[in-house]
């Protein structure tokens, strides 16, 4: 990270108008990193703006700064300007441009400067600085160890935690997946310590669900199946389905997890209908152990991720997709 480190500072010893920005339907991780980010370099007093491409769930409102994010899909005029004036983009939590929406028609190679800071696995070269390092457990921790490795740590304080801190929970399933490790309990520990109301960034998370949110969640149990022999189980959720409840933008999120949550599966699945498109299905993957989502999910399912998580599309009908679903779990090897 060191010779990074250099590039970067050189890079911001000159003079910038930075833009940060992070992949469409932006989690915890994607926000809690890119404000926090924004938040740093206000204090270096940069000219600097976090650009969405698209809204963030209801649950994240409360984060601190996010009253003064631009989100391209509602406010595309000032987005494309902001991006047009700017030459210095940090792209967050992503390793593959297309990630950015429609953000990615705006950046013009030959005038942004392009600094990738994320922790997927498999980057696309995009960046002319790639601090591309899977290892971390979210972008929230490598965010505090290049603000560390840049002599900033002092910068850090109670509202930054908060946002590093929502990133590291979210992104660990509250700190229960492999990617957590002794450094990253030094981390939470330094952010602790700065004051952070971590119950309250926790009840924000996971208990302020909408009603819809509950209904959702309970077709996604009703629809639940197994398939034993594979050790995994998927559901679906269907455009009626989530019509029928009142569905609202992340309603669906965690619900995959419940079908892991069952003794002897090591793998699940579940299938959304979008809303909006006519025959799009959004496809989320974990595991438990070795069972390699991100190669399923890449080889079956046009997506990517990580190890134990990983999502993916299918273009056309629900039937179809858990067909292929089947059938790929019979030819697929997990090694
Ligand atoms: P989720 O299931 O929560 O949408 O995504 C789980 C993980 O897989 C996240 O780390 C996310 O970045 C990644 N992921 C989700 N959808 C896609 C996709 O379509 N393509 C790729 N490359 N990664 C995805
Ligand atoms: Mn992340």
């Amino acid at each position: 990270m060191e010779g990074k480190i250099k590039l970067l500072k050189n890079l911001l010893s000159k003079e910038n108008k930075i833009v940060i920005t992070t992949h469409t339907n932006p989690d915890g991780d994607a926000i809690g990193s890119s404000l926090a980010l924004f938040h740093l370099f206000k204090k270096m007093n940069f000219n600097v703006k976090v650009i969405t491409p698209n809204q963030h769930p209801e649950f994240l409102d409360w984060v601190p700064g996010c009253e003064q994010l631009i989100v391209y899909e509602k406010n595309e005029q000032l987005a494309k300007k902001t991006i047009n004036n700017s030459n210095l983009i940090f792209t967050l939590d992503f390793n593959d441009l297309n990630r950015s929406g429609k953000i990615v028609e705006n950046i013009d190679l030959d005038r942004h400067k392009l600094v990738m800071i994320d922790h997927h696995q498999s980057p696309n070269d995009y960046a002319s600085i790639m601090f591309s390092y899977p290892e971390f457990s979210s972008t929230c921790e490598l965010i505090f160890n290049i603000a560390v490795n840049l002599g900033k740590k002092d910068l850090i304080d109670k509202e930054i935690s908060t946002c590093l801190y929502l990133g590291i929970m979210t992104d660990t399933g509250s700190f229960q997946y492999n990617g957590v490790n002794g450094n990253t309990h030094h981390t939470l520990s330094f952010l602790l310590e700065k004051g952070i109301d971590h119950n309250r960034i926790y009840n924000n998370i996971y208990n302020s669900h909408n009603l819809s949110k509950l209904k959702i969640l309970g077709c996604a149990i009703k629809n639940l199946s197994l398939i034993h022999n594979k050790k995994t189980s998927y559901t679906f959720l269907t455009k009626q389905e989530l019509k029928q409840n009142q569905y609202k933008k992340g309603d669906s999120e965690g619900i995959v997890n419940y079908g892991l949550s069952l003794k002897n599966i090591h793998f699940t699945a579940i299938f959304i209908e979008d809303e909006l498109e006519v025959s799009l299905i959004k496809i989320s993957f974990r595991s438990k152990n070795e069972f390699p989502c991100d190669r399923f999910a890449k080889e079956f399912f046009s997506g990517g991720g990580h190890k134990n998580a990983a999502g993916g599309k299918f273009e056309g009908t629900m039937i179809n997709a858990i067909k292929k679903f089947q059938s790929s779990l019979k030819i697929f090897k997990t090694n």
